[in-house]
Protein backbone atom coordinates (compact mmCIF):
# COMPACT_ATOMS: atom_id res chain seq x y z
CA UNK A 1 0.00 0.00 0.00
CA UNK A 2 1.31 3.45 -1.07
CA UNK A 3 -0.10 6.70 0.87
CA UNK A 4 -0.99 9.76 -0.52
CA UNK A 5 2.36 11.83 -0.58
CA UNK A 6 2.72 15.41 1.89
CA UNK A 7 5.13 17.90 0.88
CA UNK A 8 5.27 20.60 4.20
CA UNK A 9 7.15 23.21 4.23
CA UNK A 10 8.29 24.59 7.47
CA UNK A 11 9.63 28.43 7.13
CA UNK A 12 10.80 28.74 10.59
CA UNK A 13 11.41 32.20 12.20
CA UNK A 14 11.06 33.42 7.91
CA UNK A 15 8.62 35.56 6.74
CA UNK A 16 7.09 38.86 6.80
CA UNK A 17 3.89 39.98 5.04
CA UNK A 18 5.76 40.59 1.90
CA UNK A 19 6.75 36.82 1.74
CA UNK A 20 2.48 36.25 1.35
CA UNK A 21 2.84 36.57 -2.83
CA UNK A 22 5.59 33.12 -1.94
CA UNK A 23 3.19 31.47 -0.67
CA UNK A 24 0.85 32.41 -3.03
CA UNK A 25 3.20 30.81 -6.03
CA UNK A 26 3.44 27.97 -3.89
CA UNK A 27 -0.26 27.29 -3.43
CA UNK A 28 -0.84 28.15 -7.49
CA UNK A 29 1.66 25.22 -7.77
CA UNK A 30 0.16 22.71 -5.40
CA UNK A 31 -3.06 23.37 -6.94
CA UNK A 32 -1.97 21.78 -10.19
CA UNK A 33 -1.33 18.67 -8.11
CA UNK A 34 -4.58 17.66 -6.62
CA UNK A 35 -3.04 14.02 -6.35
CA UNK A 36 -0.86 15.08 -3.27
CA UNK A 37 -1.12 17.04 0.00
CA UNK A 38 1.01 20.05 0.27
CA UNK A 39 1.08 22.69 3.23
CA UNK A 40 3.37 25.36 4.35
CA UNK A 41 3.84 26.28 7.92
CA UNK A 42 4.65 30.11 8.12
CA UNK A 43 5.37 32.09 11.52
CA UNK A 44 2.31 32.39 13.74
CA UNK A 45 2.20 35.88 12.42
CA UNK A 46 1.31 35.35 8.94
CA UNK A 47 -1.30 32.39 9.04
CA UNK A 48 -4.35 34.39 9.35
CA UNK A 49 -3.09 36.53 6.42
CA UNK A 50 -1.84 33.48 4.57
CA UNK A 51 -5.40 31.61 5.13
CA UNK A 52 -6.96 34.51 3.91
CA UNK A 53 -5.06 34.86 0.63
CA UNK A 54 -5.00 31.23 -0.39
CA UNK A 55 -8.49 29.87 0.78
CA UNK A 56 -7.99 26.67 -0.63
CA UNK A 57 -4.45 26.25 0.75
CA UNK A 58 -3.15 24.26 4.21
CA UNK A 59 -1.48 26.92 5.81
CA UNK A 60 -0.62 24.93 9.48
CA UNK A 61 1.56 26.02 12.76
CA UNK A 62 5.09 25.79 13.59
CA UNK A 63 3.74 24.93 17.51
CA UNK A 64 1.05 25.72 20.04
CA UNK A 65 0.48 25.34 23.78
CA UNK A 66 -1.08 22.27 25.08
CA UNK A 67 -3.54 24.85 26.52
CA UNK A 68 -6.53 25.82 25.44
CA UNK A 69 -6.00 29.22 27.33
CA UNK A 70 -4.89 30.60 30.54
CA UNK A 71 -1.59 31.85 32.27
CA UNK A 72 0.92 31.25 29.26
CA UNK A 73 2.79 34.81 28.50
CA UNK A 74 3.97 34.52 24.69
CA UNK A 75 2.23 31.04 23.61
CA UNK A 76 -1.01 30.71 21.29
CA UNK A 77 -3.06 27.34 22.13
CA UNK A 78 -4.34 25.02 19.09
CA UNK A 79 -7.96 27.00 18.94
CA UNK A 80 -6.12 30.34 18.58
CA UNK A 81 -4.05 28.50 15.73
CA UNK A 82 -7.30 27.15 14.06
CA UNK A 83 -9.41 29.89 14.40
CA UNK A 84 -6.19 31.62 12.69
CA UNK A 85 -6.71 29.27 9.83
CA UNK A 86 -4.60 26.95 10.58
CA UNK A 87 -5.26 24.01 9.51
CA UNK A 88 -2.20 21.34 11.38
CA UNK A 89 0.45 22.11 13.51
CA UNK A 90 3.98 21.14 13.73
CA UNK A 91 4.97 19.62 17.01
CA UNK A 92 8.09 18.75 18.53
CA UNK A 93 10.60 20.12 15.93
CA UNK A 94 13.94 19.27 17.35
CA UNK A 95 14.65 23.29 17.32
CA UNK A 96 11.95 23.47 19.89
CA UNK A 97 13.27 20.55 21.78
CA UNK A 98 16.57 22.28 21.92
CA UNK A 99 15.99 25.86 22.53
CA UNK A 100 12.42 25.33 24.45
CA UNK A 101 13.47 22.21 26.40
CA UNK A 102 10.49 20.52 25.05
CA UNK A 103 9.41 17.05 26.13
CA UNK A 104 7.98 13.65 24.92
CA UNK A 105 5.57 14.44 27.37
CA UNK A 106 5.08 17.95 26.24
CA UNK A 107 4.84 16.83 22.62
CA UNK A 108 2.30 14.46 23.82
CA UNK A 109 0.00 17.03 25.33
CA UNK A 110 0.43 19.07 22.45
CA UNK A 111 -0.91 16.41 19.72
CA UNK A 112 -3.86 15.86 21.69
CA UNK A 113 -4.76 19.32 21.96
CA UNK A 114 -4.65 19.69 18.39
CA UNK A 115 -6.53 16.73 17.93
CA UNK A 116 -8.79 17.90 20.46
CA UNK A 117 -9.41 21.49 18.35
CA UNK A 118 -9.72 19.64 15.06
CA UNK A 119 -6.50 20.08 13.50
CA UNK A 120 -3.71 18.05 11.87
CA UNK A 121 -0.44 17.45 13.75
CA UNK A 122 2.72 16.58 12.40
CA UNK A 123 5.47 14.73 15.35
CA UNK A 124 8.79 15.54 14.69
CA UNK A 125 11.17 12.91 15.88
CA UNK A 126 15.14 12.63 15.01
CA UNK A 127 18.43 11.33 16.48
CA UNK A 128 21.81 13.65 16.67
CA UNK A 129 24.79 13.10 14.88
CA UNK A 130 26.39 11.77 18.12
CA UNK A 131 23.71 9.65 19.08
CA UNK A 132 23.99 7.96 15.13
CA UNK A 133 27.82 7.83 15.49
CA UNK A 134 26.76 5.67 18.24
CA UNK A 135 25.03 2.97 17.05
CA UNK A 136 21.63 4.68 19.03
CA UNK A 137 19.79 6.23 16.17
CA UNK A 138 16.63 3.78 16.01
CA UNK A 139 16.17 3.21 19.82
CA UNK A 140 16.34 7.11 20.08
CA UNK A 141 13.44 7.30 17.89
CA UNK A 142 11.83 4.87 18.67
CA UNK A 143 11.94 6.16 22.27
CA UNK A 144 10.75 9.74 21.04
CA UNK A 145 7.94 8.30 19.39
CA UNK A 146 6.60 5.76 22.69
CA UNK A 147 7.01 9.03 24.47
CA UNK A 148 5.42 11.47 22.26
CA UNK A 149 2.84 9.59 20.84
CA UNK A 150 -0.85 10.88 21.50
CA UNK A 151 -3.15 7.83 23.20
CA UNK A 152 -5.95 7.98 20.34
CA UNK A 153 -3.82 8.11 17.22
CA UNK A 154 -5.14 7.92 14.06
CA UNK A 155 -3.78 8.43 10.41
CA UNK A 156 -6.80 10.85 9.91
CA UNK A 157 -4.87 13.19 12.16
CA UNK A 158 -1.72 12.27 12.93
CA UNK A 159 1.61 12.55 10.56
CA UNK A 160 4.99 11.84 11.78
CA UNK A 161 8.08 13.45 10.11
CA UNK A 162 11.69 11.96 10.91
CA UNK A 163 14.74 14.45 11.08
CA UNK A 164 18.04 13.54 12.11
CA UNK A 165 19.22 16.92 13.89
CA UNK A 166 22.41 16.71 11.92
CA UNK A 167 20.71 16.59 8.22
CA UNK A 168 18.77 19.98 8.92
CA UNK A 169 19.99 23.06 7.36
CA UNK A 170 23.04 21.28 6.90
CA UNK A 171 22.81 20.23 3.51
CA UNK A 172 23.97 16.43 4.67
CA UNK A 173 21.27 14.00 4.35
CA UNK A 174 21.53 10.20 5.52
CA UNK A 175 21.93 7.09 3.17
CA UNK A 176 19.34 6.14 1.48
CA UNK A 177 19.81 2.69 3.35
CA UNK A 178 19.79 4.23 6.11
CA UNK A 179 16.09 6.48 5.74
CA UNK A 180 15.12 2.89 4.37
CA UNK A 181 16.26 1.41 8.01
CA UNK A 182 14.30 4.43 10.10
CA UNK A 183 11.38 4.82 8.08
CA UNK A 184 10.56 1.02 8.33
CA UNK A 185 11.80 1.09 12.26
CA UNK A 186 9.09 4.00 12.69
CA UNK A 187 6.25 1.76 10.99
CA UNK A 188 6.47 -0.84 12.78
CA UNK A 189 7.18 1.25 16.35
CA UNK A 190 3.13 2.77 15.25
CA UNK A 191 1.75 -0.68 14.63
CA UNK A 192 3.00 -1.66 17.83
CA UNK A 193 1.47 1.69 19.91
CA UNK A 194 -1.69 1.92 17.43
CA UNK A 195 -2.35 -1.85 16.05
CA UNK A 196 -4.50 -1.22 13.20
CA UNK A 197 -4.22 1.62 11.18
CA UNK A 198 -0.58 1.89 11.45
CA UNK A 199 -0.13 1.58 7.53
CA UNK A 200 -1.92 5.03 6.92
CA UNK A 201 0.00 7.14 9.23
CA UNK A 202 2.28 9.31 6.74
CA UNK A 203 5.71 9.08 7.94
CA UNK A 204 7.58 12.20 6.09
CA UNK A 205 11.49 12.72 5.95
CA UNK A 206 13.00 15.79 7.06
CA UNK A 207 16.33 17.26 6.33
CA UNK A 208 18.01 19.04 3.48
CA UNK A 209 15.59 18.20 1.31
CA UNK A 210 15.69 19.88 -2.14
CA UNK A 211 14.96 19.85 -5.66
CA UNK A 212 17.77 17.32 -5.92
CA UNK A 213 17.33 14.94 -3.86
CA UNK A 214 13.36 14.75 -3.63
CA UNK A 215 12.78 12.34 -5.99
CA UNK A 216 15.51 9.92 -4.45
CA UNK A 217 14.26 10.75 -1.02
CA UNK A 218 10.89 10.14 -1.82
CA UNK A 219 11.35 6.53 -3.57
CA UNK A 220 12.26 5.39 -0.60
CA UNK A 221 9.46 2.72 0.67
CA UNK A 222 7.65 4.17 3.47
CA UNK A 223 8.57 7.96 2.65
CA UNK A 224 5.31 9.30 2.73
CA UNK A 225 6.54 13.11 1.98
CA UNK A 226 8.77 15.84 3.33
CA UNK A 227 9.41 17.95 5.88
CA UNK A 228 11.04 21.07 4.35
CA UNK A 229 12.78 23.82 5.74
CA UNK A 230 15.20 26.50 3.41
CA UNK A 231 14.12 24.79 0.32
CA UNK A 232 10.29 25.60 1.17
CA UNK A 233 10.67 29.77 1.20
CA UNK A 234 10.01 30.39 -2.60
CA UNK A 235 8.03 28.24 -5.48
CA UNK A 236 11.41 28.06 -7.29
CA UNK A 237 12.72 25.94 -4.68
CA UNK A 238 9.63 24.42 -3.24
CA UNK A 239 8.21 23.68 -6.66
CA UNK A 240 10.28 20.99 -7.85
CA UNK A 241 9.85 19.33 -4.50
CA UNK A 242 6.14 19.40 -5.22
CA UNK A 243 6.80 17.24 -8.55
CA UNK A 244 9.12 15.32 -7.39
CA UNK A 245 6.15 13.84 -5.11
CA UNK A 246 3.25 13.72 -7.70
C1 LIG B 1 13.29 21.38 9.12
O1 LIG B 1 13.79 22.14 9.93
O2 LIG B 1 12.17 20.90 9.34
C2 LIG B 1 14.04 21.06 7.91
C3 LIG B 1 13.81 19.94 7.32
O3 LIG B 1 14.97 22.00 7.50
P1 LIG B 1 15.88 21.94 6.18
O4 LIG B 1 15.03 21.42 5.06
O5 LIG B 1 16.33 23.34 5.97
O6 LIG B 1 17.00 21.00 6.49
Amino acid sequence: MTNRKYIVGNWKMNGMQAQLSDIAAIAEIAEQHGEIDVAICPPVTLIAAAATKCPQFAIGAQDCHQSSSGAHTGCVSAEMIREAGALLSILGHSERRADQYETDADVKAKAEAVKAAGLGAIICVGETEEERDDGRAVEVVCGQLEGSFPDEADADWLTIAYEPVWAIGTGRVPETSDVKEMHEAIRNKIGKLMGDGAEKVRILYGGSMNGGNAAELLSVPNVDGGLVGGSSLTADKFGPIIDAAA
